[in-house]
């Protein structure tokens, strides 16, 4: 590799995407190094995915414990304590950050726990001062919360702050009608939280399926989730008792004691010195990649939430890989393929879908089939719970390949990773009808549609 250059590749951002590029393109034999300037691990491992999933699987026993009673057990005295899961959740990212460095300093890449700046052709400075060149630059930055300007806003926290707090909220309101609104207002709500989600439009999950959104308000509801539609923030006023009084457009002033924005996210660019080096920026802030990551300057690679193409960690992993193997690898320069990624809601209970929704299917293809099937699972029959899963699967009519799979219920998400290999690999209904259901599972109603 070159040696007019300090690195053969300086990764900015030690997130998802910049640890598997940075890993892997020292793997290939590449000098080099990254910088962080919060905590290797990124979004997912630091603040998003992983502890995430780690409290809806502690919120998740609230029914469990409830539901064990109509199994024959008796649960005395339970009592929820969050600053313990709260503690032991932040112990597992700390042992998991740490791992992340490992793989990275196994491999011999550099970690500079600092801010990097671009300031010049092949140049970066870092926080402390000192510069460094590199013949290939890759920004794996991220995205961060956006935060609507309104008076009060100084007010609101992040999910960012949510793993953190130093008590449950009594009453929270959540903005927004997306993937983290509806993943943390499940989280509160077993908690014993009063949650409203409040959001600017008339839905949520806007992308999916929309039988699923309707099954997922109505469950939500039932568990006690109040929603309010077409409602975006006038002000907030922080009162004397600590509480806060929440003006929303076309609602009374209401009290709560925690409001959360999770209205999108916003891609990290600024103080990276893009513009020094003219790197094009697209209409939201992101960086304008090609197929290959490449921006419009030869050397520099970006990857991930940065670029705004799909928000997903498992995507930006595969970014991060494609880049290394072609910058760095032996093989010719591949792509990711960006259609038909499968993706999951970890509300309560979860929502998993891969391709096609009726809607886009209907306008996309025109002549489809649709297959549903609306049960309760067996679990919940003896539990008495009355919370019904729905599935769905969408077949384009004139060659019965599946082109879309839509499913809430319990461990939706661990059920669709495996039935979206059929869909990716174009697999059709008569594949799914020609194989043996197991029973009794959920997930047998995937091959027993009628
Ligand atoms: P989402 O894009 O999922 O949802 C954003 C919500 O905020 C929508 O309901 C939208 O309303 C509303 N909104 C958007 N912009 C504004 C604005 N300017 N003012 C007021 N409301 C606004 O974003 P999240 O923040 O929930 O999550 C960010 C991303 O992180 C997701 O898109 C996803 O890619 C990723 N993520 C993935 C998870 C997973 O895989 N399970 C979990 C968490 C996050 P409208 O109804 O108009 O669309």
């Amino acid at each position: 590799m070159s040696a007019e250059y300090d690195y053969d590749l300086f990764t900015i951002g030690a997130g998802s995407g910049g640890v598997r590029a940075s890993r892997v393109a020292a793997a290939h034999g590449a000098r080099v190094a990254v910088a962080e300037e919060y905590r290797v691990g990124g979004t997912c491992v630091i603040r998003g995915c992983v502890p995430k999933k780690m409290l809806v699987y502690g919120a998740h026993f609230a029914e469990d414990l409830e539901d064990a009673k109509s199994f024959g057990w008796t649960i005395e005295g339970k009592r929820f304590d969050w600053k313990t899961l709260r503690d032991h959740v932040q112990n597992d990212v700390t042992r998991l950050e740490g791992l992340y460095g490992q793989t990275l300093g196994n491999h011999k890449v550099t970690i500079y726990n600092e801010r990097a700046t671009i300031t010049g052709d092949h140049e970066i400075t870092l926080a402390s001062g000192k510069t460094v060149t590199a013949k290939y630059i890759l920004v794996a930055t991220g995205a961060r919360p956006h935060v609507p300007e309104f008076p009060g806003s100084e007010h609101v926290i992040t999910s960012n702050e949510a793993f953190h707090l130093d008590e449950l909220p009594r009453r929270i309101l959540i903005a927004g009608g997306g993937y983290i609104a509806n993943e943390f207002a499940g989280i509160f709500n077993e908690f014993g939280s009063k949650v409203t989600i409040a959001n600017r439009s008339d839905t949520i999950l806007r992308s999916y399926d929309a039988s699923l959104r309707d099954r997922l308000l109505q469950i939500s509801m039932v568990k006690g989730i109040s929603f309010l539609f077409h409602a975006e923030f006038e002000r907030i006023d922080r009162q004397a008792d600590g509480s806060l009084l929440v003006s929303l457009t076309g609602q009374e002033p209401c009290e709560y004691d925690a409001v959360m924005v999770a209205t999108g996210r916003v891609p990290n660019v600024e103080g990276l010195g893009l513009e020094t080096i003219g790197v094009e920026l697209g209409r939201k802030g992101e960086i304008v990649v090609d197929a290959f990551s490449k921006t419009n300057v030869d050397y520099v690679y970006a990857v991930g939430d940065v670029t705004d193409r799909v928000q997903l960690t498992p995507v930006a992993i595969r970014e991060g890989q494609a880049f290394a193997d072609s910058v760095f690898g032996p093989g010719e320069p591949y792509a990711v393929d960006h259609s038909c990624v499968p993706s999951a809601v970890f509300s309560h209970p979860p929502i998993a879908a891969v391709g096609l929704t009726e809607g886009e299917a209907r306008n996309q293809l025109g002549n489809i089939k649709v297959y549903q099937s609306d049960f309760r699972p067996m679990k919940n029959v003896v539990a008495g719970r009355n919370e019904r899963s729905l599935y769905k699967m969408i077949v384009d009519a004139a060659n019965d390949r599946i082109v879309g799979i839509h499913m809430i219920g319990p461990d939706s998400p661990e059920i669709m990773q495996a039935a979206a290999i059929a869909v990716k690999a174009g697999l059709t209904k008569a594949d799914f009808d020609a194989t043996v259901a197991i029973h009794p599972t959920m997930a047998e109603e995937l091959v027993l549609f009628k």
